[in-house]
């Protein structure tokens, strides 16, 4: 089968793998869609990010189930399910309660989710354990792929602030309306009451995010809009899908008093810390972490209730070095998603 590899040496490309054969507990997925991520480009960027290689990518996966190993029911043969694919430990506190994106041992694991360390979606075939499934029959598997990160991670994200929303007026700005930026304004729309302001620097960007729910947009001179939308009193939450030092540097003067600041991006900018410091009093922090298989389960609801969907451009599998060309580029509007 077709798989696209990050090899031993950190270069990433197309090679053929033998089908692989599901284990005890697994199941073999027919992949059906494979979502591209950001973070994937991360990966490139930096040779792996300590994890084990090779491995294939793909973190965001919508398949059929088309065999099972021993001990898994047969009658999950031909099932459509989407993958919850953060990796844990499997026995620490955190784990054992499905939260597996905030492992105790995250830091010293040889992968961080099925695509990024373990071999993933980006291939014909997939093989994943039977406790990762989450039934996904009658979505659009484009859709349901990008539910498993783009999806799951803006609703986590959401869901942890919303308490920070409930005031009349509140004020949610989202930064960088791609991928994930795009699902997180149709959950905030979905989840709360806040107006939203949705931040990019590409026009059809700010289109999907007005197609998506946002009350007003923006380029990365947010702040008139911010100050219209919120009576002058800044946003309660910004949720900072790009996080690098020039969202950061817009984001921060964008909050209001004991606002909450959400970086879900993984550019890398910084921000300093500290009192006395140019950060509002009472603000709050928060580096959210892709979601637990419970919020899967959430996210695929909302999408079957009709109020989450994702807009995805699709590639065939044999053309994922154009599909990373694109999303490196700035070419893609939503989420780019892998077909074999
Ligand atoms: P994407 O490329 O699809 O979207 C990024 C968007 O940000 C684009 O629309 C782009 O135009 C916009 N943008 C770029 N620079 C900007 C700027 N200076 N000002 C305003 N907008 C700007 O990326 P994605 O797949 O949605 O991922 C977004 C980030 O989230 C990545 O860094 C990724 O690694 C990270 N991520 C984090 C988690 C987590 O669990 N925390 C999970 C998935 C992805
Ligand atoms: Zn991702
Ligand atoms: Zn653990």
């Amino acid at each position: 089968m077709r798989a696209y590899r990050m090899t031993s040496s950190g270069a990433a490309g197309t090679m053929a793998l033998p089908v692989p054969d599901p284990a005890a507990g697994e199941v073999r997925l027919a992949v059906l869609a494979a979502g591209l991520c950001h973070s994937d480009l991360h990966v490139v960027d930096r040779g792996g990010l300590g994890w084990q290689l090779p491995f294939t990518f793909g973190h965001e996966i919508c398949g059929r189930v088309d065999a099972v190993g021993p001990g898994v029911r047969e009658e999950l043969i031909g099932t459509q399910v989407v993958v919850h694919a953060p990796v844990g430990c499997g026995r620490c506190p955190r784990c054992v309660r499905g939260r597996t994106n905030y492992c105790d041992h995250r830091a010293s694991l040889p992968a961080a989710g099925i695509g990024l360390g373990v071999d993933g979606g980006m291939a014909d075939t997939v093989t994943v354990d039977e406790s990762r499934l989450v039934p996904a029959d009658g979505l659009d598997p484009s859709t349901a792929a990008a539910l498993t990160d783009a999806g799951l991670t803006s609703y986590h994200a959401v869901t942890s602030c919303a308490d920070a929303l409930v005031e009349p007026g509140a004020v949610a700005v989202v930064i960088g309306v791609g991928g994930l930026g795009h699902m997180a304004v149709a959950i905030l729309r979905a989840c709360t009451d806040a107006r939203i302001v949705a931040v990019d620097t590409r026009a059809e960007a700010l289109e999907l995010a007005r197609s998506c729910g946002a009350h007003a947009v923006a380029g990365p001179d947010a702040a008139a809009t911010v100050a219209e939308l919120s009576q002058g009193r800044g946003a309660d939450v910004v949720l900072d899908f790009v996080a690098a030092q020039s969202t950061l540097d817009v984001a921060v003067p964008l909050l209001r008093t004991a606002g909450e600041l959400v970086l879900v991006g993984g550019a890398g900018g910084m921000i300093p810390v500290g009192k006395p410091g140019p950060l509002p009093s009472g603000m709050v922090l928060r580096l959210p972490f892709w979601g637990s298989r419970e919020e899967l389960v959430a996210t695929v609801d909302l999408a079957r209730s009709g109020v989450l969907t994702a807009r995805t451009t699709t590639f065939p599998l044999s053309e994922a070095e154009r599909a990373f060309a694109e999303l490196r580029r700035g070419a893609i509007v939503g989420r780019a998603v892998l077909v074999p």
